[in-house]
């Protein structure tokens, strides 16, 4: 793809967030996420090139890699993988403007005590697994504002600012619909929450319908070919 046939590519897909964004409210702002996990330097450098600032990475090493390596730009960087307690130091050194995947109280705790060490703070969306899959990080939806109110008082160097959602892995997209409803449903329950961050390459147009106000796409931000 030449960087005009990219253009347009892109373009398309800020029209269709637009289309969405307009079908649910005029007042309704959507922030995008470029999810660069699988993308190198170069292609994130033309990305850039066409507006996008925000990016993220789900791998802690990975995220501590390319804000190094793309210091230069002035780009926001999203944490959104599984975070194992031993990369908790790391992902502090890469410092993300949203660590989106805060998935327990006891990663909050140990995360909270070691940003007090360094004395920082760190804004982050606490993830719910919305769908209840085995495969997937998150507090339950039960359990989810009871975590956030304990996070929110236990944890004062973790700024809460809302919630992230993997939206159900079915071809069932009513099974879709009601895993961002159940999450829109908790977010509107949360005190002083901004964030609703749903919405991938597949379902993107579907959570925007649902409440999300931030979208988290990969693959088709960056097509292969
Ligand atoms: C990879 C990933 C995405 C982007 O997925 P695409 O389907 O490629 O858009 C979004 N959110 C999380 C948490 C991810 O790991």
């Amino acid at each position: 793809m030449t960087q005009t046939e990219y253009k347009i590519h892109v373009d398309k897909i800020y029209e269709n967030i637009e289309r969405a964004r307009l079908n649910l409210n005029a007042h309704h702002i959507v922030k995008l996420v470029a999810v660069s996990k699988y993308s190198d330097v170069k292609a994130i450098t033309k990305l850039y090139d066409i507006g996008q600032r925000a990016y993220g990475e789900n791998k802690v090493q990975d995220l501590l890699v390319k804000t190094e390596t793309l210091d230069e730009l002035p780009l926001e960087w999203h944490f959104i993988g599984n975070l194992q307690k031993n990369k908790i130091n790391n992902l502090i050194k890469a410092n993300p403007s949203l660590f989106q995947s805060l998935d327990s109280l006891a990663l909050a705790l140990e995360l909270d005590k070691r940003l007090k060490t360094n004395d920082m703070n760190m804004d982050a969306l606490l993830q719910i697994n919305s769908a209840n899959e085995a495969s997937k990080s998150g507090v339950s939806a039960p359990e989810a504002k009871d975590i956030y109110t304990q996070i929110s008082e236990q944890c004062s160097n973790i700024n809460l600012k809302g919630v992230m959602s993997i939206g159900a892995h079915s071809d069932d997209t009513k099974e879709i619909t009601r895993s961002f409803e159940l999450t829109r449903s908790i977010y509107d329950e949360l005190e002083g929450a901004s964030i609703c961050s749903m919405g991938m390459s597949g379902d993107y147009e579907r959570a925007i319908e649902c409440g999300s106000n931030m979208l988290r796409l990969g693959s088709t931000l960056f097509p292969k070919d």
